[in-house]
C-alpha cells in the first residue's frame, strides 16, 4: 500500500510522515533524494557541473547551493535545464524507492513525502494523496517562526506554489496540521484504522 503525502510549505509534512513512521509505516522522502542526487560521484551532479561550469562546485568538489543558486534564480531558462537535469532522476529514484519497499512487504503502508507533488505533475504515480492541510493563517505564521521571515517573505514562499485550499480538493485523505500535535496523531491513528493496518 502507497501512499502520496504533500501540502503546503511548512504545513507539517514531516511531522505527520514522522508519526506514520512512528506507527510503522516505511518513508521514502523526495527531499532527501534531492540532495542525494547532487551529491559529489552522482551522474546528476555531473551533468550539472557540465552544463553550469565548475564553478557551482566548492573547492572540495561538494555543490555550492549558493552558486548554482545565483545561477537559475535570476534565469528561467537555467531554472528550467536544471529541473530537466534532476527531476526524470528524482522521480526515477522515487520509484525504484517505493517499487521495492511494495515488494518486500505489500501489506505494509509506504509513505511517499513528495512537497511539490501536485506542481510536478506527479499524482498519477500514486492511486491515493494524503494532503497535510492547515490554513493558510497558519502556514505563514509557522513558516515566520521555523525560518526567521518577515511576513512579506513568507507571503512570497507561499505564493510560489500551488495554493493550500487548491491541493486540499484535490486530495483523497486529509491530515488538518492545524491544531494541537495530540489533535494530529489522533488524525493519523483514526486513518491506520481505517486502511485495516491496525
Ligand atoms: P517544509 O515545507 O519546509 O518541508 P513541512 O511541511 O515538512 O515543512 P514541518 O517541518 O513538519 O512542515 O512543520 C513546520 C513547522 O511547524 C515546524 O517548525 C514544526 O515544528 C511546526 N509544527 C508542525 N506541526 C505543528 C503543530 N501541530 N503545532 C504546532 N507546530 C507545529
Amino acid at each position: 500500500m502507497i501512499i502520496g503525502l504533500t501540502g503546503g510549505i511548512a504545513s507539517g509534512k514531516s511531522t505527520v510522515s514522522a508519526l506514520f513512521v512512528s506507527k510503522g509505516a516505511r518513508l521514502v522522502d523526495a527531499d532527501v533524494i534531492a540532495r542525494e542526487v547532487m551529491l559529489p560521484g552522482h551522474e546528476v551532479l555531473a551533468a550539472a557541473v557540465k552544463q553550469f561550469g565548475s564553478e557551482i562546485l566548492s573547492p572540495d568538489g561538494t555543490l555550492n547551493r549558493g552558486k548554482l543558486g545565483d545561477i537559475v534564480f535570476q534565469d528561467p531558462a537555467a531554472l528550467q535545464a536544471l529541473n530537466n537535469l534532476t527531476h526524470p532522476a528524482i522521480r526515477r529514484e522515487i520509484k525504484e524507492r517505493m517499487n521495492s519497499m511494495e515488494e518486500e512487504d505489500p501489506k505494509k503502508l509506504t509513505i511517499v513525502d513528495i512537497p511539490l507533488l501536485f506542481e510536478s505533475g506527479l499524482e498519477n504515480m500514486f492511486h491515493e494523496i494524503l494532503v497535510v492541510y492547515v490554513p493558510r493563517e497558519v502556514q505563514i505564521a509557522r513558516l515566520m517562526e521555523r525560518n526567521g521571515l518577515s511576513l512579506e517573505q513568507a507571503e512570497a514562499r507561499l505564493n510560489a506554489q500551488m495554493d493550500i485550499e487548491a491541493k486540499r480538493n484535490k486530495a483523497d485523505y486529509i491530515i488538518d496540521n492545524s491544531g494541537e500535535l495530540a489533535h494530529t496523531e489522533q488524525q493519523v491513528a483514526v486513518l491506520w484504522d481505517r486502511l485495516g493496518l491496525s
